[in-house]
């Protein structure tokens, strides 16, 4: 299976381009949606994870604490390895199991730190939602509602514009109005399905 890795920055467009995708018939898995299944309660992935970091990482209600798991790997960058080396395989097999269901000629899976967690390999091509960081900021903090400074803590915390441009195969440009993006993603959509059928 064709497997096409859209990427971006917070922000970039993303979302807004993925549901393009979907509108002209294409797959598409979200990794962020799959990496919350694979720690929901009773799943082996949160229990791995309390045998490793302890009950503290639990709510009262037995769910993940995110902002207890984050601010343990925020302070330290050997918890953020071990968490994602028990939590990545875990995703990727969610993944796999995800698109062995999908009976489309290709999907596109979207990863925002595709480029940051080193997982190219991962994909066939690598697509990057591409806008100014500015656009990224005055559209992030108007979504989110969250000041420029935590904005700010993320876009520091991701890869930069050219980290991203430097690893695409394909881009989309999402600088302008939302209207130039269906021309862009139907000509791309056509090229994945013209490549699919050659493999
Ligand atoms: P991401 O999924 O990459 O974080 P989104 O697709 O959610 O980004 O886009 C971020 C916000 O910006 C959303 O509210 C979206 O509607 C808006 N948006 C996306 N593209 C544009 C654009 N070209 N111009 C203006 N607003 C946009």
């Amino acid at each position: 299976m064709l497997t096409i890795g859209l990427t971006g920055g917070i922000g970039s467009g993303k979302s807004t381009v993925s549901r393009l995708f979907e509108d002209r018939g294409a797959a598409v898995i979200d990794s962020d949606i799959i990496a919350r299944r694979v720690v929901e309660p009773g799943s082996p992935g949160l229990t791995a994870l309390v045998e490793t970091f302890g009950t503290q990482i639990l709510k009262d209600d037995g769910t993940l604490d995110r902002a207890a798991m984050r601010d343990m790997v925020f302070r330290n960058s050997q918890t953020r390895h071990r968490l994602e080396s028990l939590l990545h395989p875990m995703i990727w097999d969610a993944i796999e199991q995800e698109k062995s269901k999908i009976a489309t000629p290709y999907c596109v899976l979207v990863v925002p730190l595709l480029v940051e967690s080193g997982a190219q390999g991962r994909v066939d091509r690598i697509l990057l939602v591409d806008c100014s960081v500015p656009s990224q900021r005055e559209r992030a903090g108007r979504r989110d509602g969250v000041s420029p400074q935590q904005i700010q803590a993320i876009l520091d915390a991701q890869a930069t514009r050219e980290q991203r441009l430097a690893a695409a195969d394909d881009i989309i440009d999402n600088e302008k109005s939302v209207d130039t993006l269906p021309a862009q993603v139907e000509a791309l959509h056509q090229r994945y399905l013209r490549m699919a059928t050659a493999c």
